[in-house]
């Protein structure tokens, strides 16, 4: 392995940027310093040393569809050719609106945003304009975003739940301040009894709860169809907008994400990632036509931006729904996926590795340290996942040109593990990889 370009590079990188990266999440623990790239395509990522790796990262879940996707980059020539123009409207954005409707369950209406932070900052605000409460619940290692509205309970230690259950609400980065944590109230995913007592000690003061319906930031933690279910009937009840955040889950396993995956259709949701289908830097916030309409400029809650619905990512996004929608794309998607799981799987018992893997659709993790799934419990992750064990599984899967990315973080204990654009060559040969 050749690694001269990309050290001497980092060093340079050093000089301009803070741990010599222009976003932290790129930071590469396993290697210490980031991998610097000299291009990508398919399943592939070469860097500047000539290196070539089958990606796992998949852009932190944002090139769903592979790099490089031929048909992506045409429309995207096409924005090009166009005059590649921001905040205006074109028939494309309609048509892209259209097919989001007949795509996610609850979207009647559309709106769209730059990242997932801002969709689902959007769509806390919506929900407090639309119901007039401040408080919403959020739950224990579900990731909403990088703004500070719903920051908290992530990336921190677990602490001792109140005699209601109640998480004490810590925020994941310095500078948020206490106020906004006051107007939050944290519980543990998966205890419907939790969450209806909560729901019920805070009668007329939630606006939205939001959650991830598959917690994929955790890796793959699984939802329990009761609590979920549970969910949705209380915030009914109670007048509460409920907001599935499907930045990670939106057309991961199917083309309605994690609401058609459990069959619970929430008010709002928020799209992105895989939306933009090979890193098209695109998102959107869609809904139920009751709470939408309480954007501005009907309504009074601002959500809008410069760059919002920029022409390169509609008409990029929109091919990439149009794949996504393509008989059989799921089928192939989730065959391949169990491929890759169930092999994985095989080689942890054969080999009596402490370890067991969790999936759903494009999104996996493996579980150093834990013995049994189904894994829904966020807490046992936390707990007795084996970060070192862990760590030294990143070193030799990079050793062997595997990328799979890792914050290094023990208190977030996961990698990211993406498939995308693998074949079945790609695929076999990553187990081969890993037996050895
Ligand atoms: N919501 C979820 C569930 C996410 O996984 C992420 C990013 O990983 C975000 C929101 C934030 O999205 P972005 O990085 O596009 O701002």
């Amino acid at each position: 392995m050749q690694i001269h370009k990309g050290d001497q590079l980092f060093q340079e990188a050093l000089k301009y940027f803070i741990s010599g990266v222009g976003a932290a999440g790129r930071f590469f623990p396993t290697i210490g310093r980031p991998l610097f790239l000299e291009r990508a395509d398919g399943a592939y990522l070469f860097d500047i040393d000539g290196n070539q790796y089958i990606d796992y990262h998949s852009s932190s879940g944002a090139t769903f569809l592979g790099y490089n996707n031929p048909e992506i980059k045409q429309a995207m020539q096409q924005a090009l050719d166009m005059g590649y123009f921001c905040n205006y409207e074109t028939e494309y954005h309609v048509k892209l609106a259209e097919l989001l409707c007949a795509s996610v369950p609850c979207a009647e209406k559309v709106r769209f945003a730059n990242s997932g932070t801002e969709a689902t900052l959007g769509a806390i605000r919506l929900a407090r304009g639309v119901t007039g409460r401040k408080k919403i619940i959020k739950f224990e290692g579900h990731f909403h975003g990088m703004h500070e509205m719903a920051w908290f309970n992530c990336h921190t230690t677990l602490s001792e739940p109140n005699e209601y259950g109640e998480i004490p609400c810590i925020p994941d980065s310095a500078g948020i301040p206490e106020e906004i944590a006051s107007m939050v109230i944290v519980l543990p995913s998966n205890e419907p009894d939790i969450f209806r007592s909560c729901m019920k000690r805070h009668q007329g003061e939630i606006a939205a709860v939001i959650m991830e319906p598959v917690m994929y930031n955790a890796g793959c933690v699984l939802p329990k169809q009761e609590f979920v279910q549970a969910v949705r009937e209380e915030t009914e009840h109670a007048g509460t907008v409920l907001i599935f955040d499907e930045v990670l889950s939106g057309f991961r396993m199917c083309l309605g994400g994690g609401q058609e995956y459990l069959g619970v259709t929430p008010d709002l949701a928020t799209l992105a990632k895989a939306l933009g289908g090979s890193g098209v830097p695109i998102a959107a916030l869609v809904g139920k036509e009751w709470v939408m309409n309480g954007l501005n400029p009907v309504g009074k809650v601002v959500m809008s931006g410069t760059y919002t619905g920029h022409i390169l990512e509609v008409l990029g996004s929109l091919k990439a729904v149009e794949i996504m929608r393509s008989p059989g794309f799921y089928d192939h998607l989730n065959q391949l996926a169990d491929r890759l799981y169930s092999g994985l799987s095989d080689l942890l018992q054969r080999y009596r590795i402490k370890a067991v893997i969790q999936g759903v659709g494009a999104r996996f993790a493996i579980y150093f340290g834990l013995e049994h799934t189904p894994i829904y419990d966020y807490r046992q992750v936390v707990r007795h996942f084996d970060f070192d064990m862990n760590q030294r599984f990143l070193r030799k899967a990079f050793e062997k040109y595997l990328y799979i990315h890792d914050y290094g973080n023990k208190l977030s204990p996961t990698h990211h593990g993406f498939t995308s654009a693998h074949t079945l060559e790609d695929i076999n040969e990553t187990l081969t990889r890993c037996e050895d």
